[in-house]
């Protein structure tokens, strides 16, 4: 599909709308682009336009908007994926793929066994290096809106915050004590809240508090994956069984 460029939400209603950063870089410098020019953008929160170049500049590139294209590719279901802190860049790897397979919102947590948090300083800075992942995997997968990246809190603050309304799915590697996915397609839910542990698992106690606050213990089979490999086919299952993954479950009117 053709490359599209990010402009900011707020862009989109002034009176000459422009392209800042990175991408009015890449226009302006690698495709030369000229006034006249047609390109497609989006906002990150839904909005996808076809434009026009009306101006390049040091400081931007100023576009006028033809029409708002249709968003097609955005997950119907919304599916929050709670994820325990992992160590090193395996949280930048993770951003991009639940991205591309549509996950809404991403909610990272300390359960008992994570690794110990970076400092505040660190924090910041990684959570603007996932926006940024979470923005070029959009402009690559065809999305139209970012996941969302939740700052991290602790377990017990990750329980309280699934909607009431949602699926509430924590996936557990205990073989007798966790059911197939498969068990629960006919919930058709609207929302899914998923929780994977860190590298180490849960915590017995963390497996009994989500529980009593409504969360079902779900399976991924008889081999134990890693905590990154799990989130990322976790994601996958939930949009397979629940969501667009199987297009087949959808019928064409939910096909905005
Ligand atoms: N406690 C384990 C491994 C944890 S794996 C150990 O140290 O041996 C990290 C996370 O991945 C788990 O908390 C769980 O959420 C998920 N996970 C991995 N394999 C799984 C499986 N087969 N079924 C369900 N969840 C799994």
């Amino acid at each position: 599909m053709a490359r599209r460029y990010f402009i900011a939400p707020d862009q989109l209603t002034a009176a000459e709308p422009q392209i800042t950063g990175e991408d009015a870089h890449h226009l302006r410098s690698v495709l030369r682009v000229r006034p006249g020019t047609l390109i497609s953008v989006f906002d990150g929160t839904g909005r996808d336009y076809r434009a026009k170049v009306t101006a390049v500049h040091r400081e931007g590139i100023t576009v006028s908007l033809i029409e708002q294209i249709p968003a097609r590719r955005e997950s119907l279901l919304s599916i929050t994926v709670a994820q325990g802190f992992l160590k090193d860049n395996k949280m930048d790897t993770l951003v991009r793929q639940l991205t591309e397979l549509g996950i809404t919102r991403w909610a990272p947590f300390l359960a008992q066994r994570s690794v110990a948090l970076p400092a505040a300083k660190r924090l910041e800075s990684r959570h603007r290096r996932w926006v940024k992942i979470t923005c070029e995997a959009v402009k690559q997968c065809g999305r139209s809106r970012f996941m969302q990246i939740d700052p991290a809190v602790t377990f017990s603050r990750a329980v309280a915050a699934a909607p009431p309304a949602a699926l509430k799915l924590l996936f557990w590697e205990d073989v007798a004590g966790a059911m197939p996915l498969e068990e629960l397609r006919v919930i058709r839910p609207q929302e899914v809240f998923l929780m994977i542990g860190p590298e180490g698992g849960f915590e017995p106690g963390e497996v009994e508090a989500a529980v009593a606050s409504g969360f079902k213990l779900v399976s991924m089979g008889p081999r134990i994956l890693r905590a990154e490999t799990a989130a990322v086919v976790a994601g996958a299952m939930v949009q397979f069984v629940f969501g667009d993954l199987n297009q087949k479950i959808l019928d064409n009117s939910r096909v905005v």
